[in-house]
């Protein structure tokens, strides 16, 4: 028998709604009636167990969702946020204070790298960026001061894959929390099963699947989610970012069809990367065994959600780049936005976009060409017909020189 299933987890939780509805009702209210003084009193310190408060610390929805990916990671506990950054952003500052030092990996989601790179030291908390793939470099960056190592199982936007047991290994060594973000890789890695101390996802991408909604959430033991919560020192209480109730459901309605979407992202992409990596386009996706981790995440995956429905194609300039965005989106295969685990495939040139954050000459050590576009892909039932378009375009743009047969 299988040991750990994030799917079954989640179809395993049962509801019976305050009035028997199979969908737990939404909670609509900011703050809630005590019947006695005194538990008003032992709420506030922290002693009572099922009250709620107010609604910045909890509310039945956000426990109700935070309760289904507990169970999805394989977490004690977790806590819902008013987006991916909140999520980050708090678990960051409840765990490093002045003084400290975090080790990260520099292939992140832009904002991260922002935010440790330049919101950071002015708290005196500083951060070392490292080529994650590397293990000795990793460990060689861990000074008396380190508190976290910090990584994407699955970067933005290189598609670098985090060795995470090896990591855990590392942080465990050095009493470090090793805190990883999943965004790119539901149901198909689970960091906390291989070690991790602390799992993160932006739910704003597949989790919730629609682009209708923002939304984060740390995954950690019921300790430092409570230490989170905490009404006098708990960063997720005291800077606010709390999630509404009313997205907080329709998340949840969402995550219950997670595993079938992202059977479909995956061979959807696995089919385009094939395609475009047999037409002599670079093209990078962990399922290609030309990737040079397809086998660590081979190691590390559920197979039956495959390898995810991120990829990347460097067409060298990002002219080329935005002359076969543009095209792609007029003939309706998808949007030229940034974001990604949306039912319409979306692409962006990450270099100008969601990682213009991170300096150009940083950009080329890491790797980062600016005519990289990274395409989430969608949901599409015939990812042969969206292939034969896309090819189309690229001959369109001279990405591809058209073969006369
Ligand atoms: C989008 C994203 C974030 C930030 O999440 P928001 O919900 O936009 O705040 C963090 N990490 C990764 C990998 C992301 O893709």
């Amino acid at each position: 028998m299988k040991q750990f299933d994030a799917a079954n987890n989640i179809q395993d939780l049962q509801y019976f709604g305050e009035f028997g509805g199979v969908n737990p009702s939404i909670s609509d209210s900011s703050t809630y009636t005590f019947l006695s003084a005194k538990t008003m009193f032992d709420t506030f310190e922290g002693n009572t167990e099922g009250c709620y408060l107010y609604s910045r610390h909890s509310t039945p929805s956000n426990l109700y969702l935070s309760e289904a990916l507990a169970q999805m990671e394989g977490t004690e506990s977790a806590n819902v946020t008013a987006s991916g950054m909140g999520a980050i952003t708090s678990t960051l500052l409840q765990l490093c204070k002045s003084g400290d030092h975090i080790v990260s990996s520099r292939t992140i989601y832009g904002g991260t790298y922002a935010f440790m790179k330049n919101f950071l030291p002015d708290f005196q908390v500083k951060t070392s960026f490292v080529d994650i793939t590397d293990l000795e470099i990793v460990e060689k960056a861990i000074t008396e001061n380190t508190k976290v190592i910090f990584c994407e199982t699955v970067s933005n936007p290189l598609l670098e894959i985090a060795d995470l047991k090896s990591l855990a290994k590392i942080a465990k060594k050095h009493g470090v929390k090793l805190i990883v973000d999943n965004t790119f890789s539901p149901l198909s890695i689970s960091p906390q099963i291989l070690g991790a101390d602390i799992t993160i996802h932006s739910l704003t991408k597949f989790i919730n699947g629609s682009s209708d909604a923002v939304a984060g959430v740390v995954c950690a033991s019921s300790q430092f989610i409570n230490d989170l919560k905490d009404v006098n020192s708990g960063a997720c209480m005291l800077l606010g970012p709390t999630l509404d109730s009313l997205r907080a459901a329709s998340i949840l309605k969402n995550l219950r069809t997670l595993h079938l979407r992202m059977k479909k992202h995956s061979e959807n992409a696995l089919y385009l990367a094939q395609q475009f990596e047999s037409d002599g386009l670079i093209v990078k996706y962990p399922g290609l065994k030309s990737h040079h981790q397809h086998e660590l995440f081979n190691s590390m995956m559920s197979e039956e959600y495959g390898f995810g429905g991120l990829l990347t194609l460097d067409v060298k300039t990002v002219e080329k780049a935005n002359e076969l965005m543009e095209l792609m989106q007029k003939e309706n295969l998808g949007y030229l936005a940034v974001s990604l685990g949306f039912y319409k495939t979306l692409f962006s040139a990450s270099g100008s976009s969601t990682s213009s954050e991170i300096p150009e000459a940083e950009q080329k050590t890491m790797g980062l060409s600016p005519g990289l576009i990274r395409m989430s892909v969608g949901l599409d039932h015939d990812i042969k017909r969206t292939y034969e378009k896309m090819k189309w375009c690229m001959e369109q743009v001279h990405v591809l020189e058209k073969v006369l047969s």
